[in-house]
């Protein structure tokens, strides 16, 4: 069974919670979320104080990985970006 997207035909997958979702839509509006220029929140003269000097990337991300991130940070009640950031964070520590 394969279904196609209504908006740019490719074929949909099923998440983990059995829901249809098209990778190349949900990648499409990970990206425009994802803004890396976006760092206005950091931008206080407090902020500066506390936080290390941030750099921005792009990097190309696994639609599964995109999707469990979009899930989590909703879970949580944050942005992407910053859970992103924790996730690495974390890890590279
Ligand atoms: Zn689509």
């Amino acid at each position: 069974m394969s279904k196609k997207c209504e908006k740019c035909k490719s074929e949909l997958f099923l998440d983990k919670d059995k829901a249809w979702f098209c990778p190349e839509c949900e990648a499409d509006e990970f990206l425009e979320d994802f803004n890396p220029e976006d760092e206005s929140d950091i931008q206080t003269s407090e902020w500066k104080v506390v936080k290390p000097e941030t750099k921005p990337v792009t990097i190309r991300l696994n639609v599964v990985d995109v999707q469990i991130a979009k899930k989590l940070a909703k879970e949580r009640n944050m942005p992407y970006q910053t859970l992103l950031k924790e996730i690495i964070h974390k890890n590279l520590a």
